[in-house]
């Protein structure tokens, strides 16, 4: 499951609920191209729980580019 998040304080990942995004990131590697302040400030920050990328999976997001890689778009 997801819940709306406003910092990245405690969390290892983070996702951008934006429905035309719907990417998890993964902040100990976030890079500058990732964008969280923009999406911490847009309101389209969640957490996961549990917090782990295969629950982010779960819950429908794709990986970041920057800082995960992998993506399947
Ligand atoms: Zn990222």
């Amino acid at each position: 499951m997801t819940y709306p998040i406003n910092g990245r304080s405690g969390h290892n990942y983070l996702g951008n609920s934006s429905p035309s995004k719907r990417e998890v990131h993964r902040l100990k590697d976030e890079k500058t191209n990732c964008q969280v302040d923009e999406i911490l400030k847009a309101g389209h920050a969640v957490g996961f729980s549990p917090d782990t990328l295969d629950q982010a999976h779960s819950d429908g997001y794709d990986n970041c580019a920057y800082c995960i890689g992998g993506s399947t778009r």
